[in-house]
């Protein structure tokens, strides 16, 4: 393919085509230091100030106060799943968790396997993970309430996050993570695989608030336990200093080239609206998700047949449309749609999708 495609890929996806550029323009000769980022000391004063610009927009994007370190662990999401409930889980009390579909089940089976007393106190499972759950309660005694705020594979997405009360609340935000704002203030941790909306593979951010740390037993494993990344700023052993240096870039075009996390979910809204207004038009194409629960990040819809899906995915590829096949565990297709997908990608597969429908309807 001689073009660059428009990327509905789930993940690693899109990212903004002028930090591509960037990357591509500084990458053999960063700042006049005459050589790569990536062959740099991450003790070095350029590393550093990446790191720091990383973290203080990540406070700035996300209205952060004080009580809140950012943190960058190695691992991916997966790995929190494993160190939430390892660090969090109090002695004597449950650790809640709201199974929303394929990642949340992940994480409630590292608490498992841990054996925490683990409980689930609201699941859509009964309806193949196609709604997010409303009514629940939260007990007080508590660890933590965690969730999933968006499900990537299933298409749903919490538009309210629960309500726990004085329970911390633990969000795995992996595909969600800077899309729209919210108030921190809730939330004892927040983490995200940074391979969705904000970077490459390669490692999670991790938000933790200080009041947590006060948890986290003395006797786990240095690079299992969240106190050695906080005292050490993330630098206890060599980060993923590129994954780290793309996610200041995207984090920089957040702020300056969008205008911060207001603007990015009325861009994300209208986005999201384009694709659900016309699965809602017609017949040919059938969302997945409740319509309460339609997630604005990863869209997912059938067609008649999983022959004309198989077409679809494929014409789309040829017409420079890539990634909109489903996940292997559910089929059917997806447009993930995250932050760097801009209004005008999303009309281009609109049209394509009215298109298709004509000569195969
Ligand atoms: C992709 C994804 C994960 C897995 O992330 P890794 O970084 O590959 O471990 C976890 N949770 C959600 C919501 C995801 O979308």
């Amino acid at each position: 393919m001689e073009k660059r495609i428009i990327n509905f890929n789930p993940g690693p996806a899109a990212l903004p085509l002028p930090v591509l550029e960037q990357i591509r323009d500084e990458f053999l000769n960063y700042k006049g230091t005459g050589m790569s980022i990536i062959e740099t000391s991450h003790r070095s004063r350029e590393f550093e100030n990446v790191l720091n610009d990383a973290i203080e927009r990540t406070k700035r994007l996300l209205g952060l106060g004080e009580d809140f370190h950012v943190l960058f662990i190695q691992g991916g999401a997966s790995l929190q799943f494993c160190m939430i409930p390892m660090n969090l889980a109090i002695e004597g009390r449950p650790v809640d968790y709201i199974n929303t579909g394929t990642w949340s089940t992940k994480a409630i089976k590292e608490a498992e396997i841990q054996k925490k007393d683990v409980r689930v106190i609201a699941s859509s499972e009964d309806e193949n993970f196609s709604y997010i759950p409303k009514n629940f309660t939260v007990d007080e005694d508590a660890s933590y309430l965690h969730f999933t705020s968006n499900n990537t594979i299933k298409g749903t997405q919490w538009s309210k996050f629960p309500e726990a009360g004085d329970v911390p609340l633990v969000c795995d935000m992996s595909s969600d993570i800077m899309s729209r704002p919210f108030n921190p203030e809730p939330f004892g941790l927040i983490y995200a695989g940074a391979q969705k909306n904000i970077g490459p593979s390669g490692s999670a951010l991790v938000i933790i608030r200080k009041d947590m740390l006060e948890r986290v037993p003395k006797d786990l494993p240095t690079m299992l336990k969240y106190t050695t990344y906080v005292d050490k700023n993330s630098l206890f052993n060599t980060p993923a200093c590129f994954v780290i240096y793309v996610i200041s870039l995207v984090l920089k075009w957040l702020e300056e080239s969008i205008g911060g996390l207001e603007q990015m979910e009325k861009i994300n809204r209208e986005k999201a609206k384009l694709i659900y207004d016309y699965i809602d038009s017609t017949e040919f194409y059938r969302g997945t998700a409740r319509k309460d629960s339609r997630s604005m990040m990863n869209i997912t819809f059938r067609l008649p047949s999983e022959e004309i899906e198989k077409r679809f995915v494929e014409e789309a590829l040829k017409e420079g449309l890539g990634g909109l096949k489903g996940h292997r565990s559910v089929g059917g297709c997806r447009a993930s749609i995250y932050n760097a997908i801009g209004v005008d990608e999303v009309k281009t597969l609109v049209e394509f999708m009215a298109e298709f429908e004509r000569r195969a309807g």
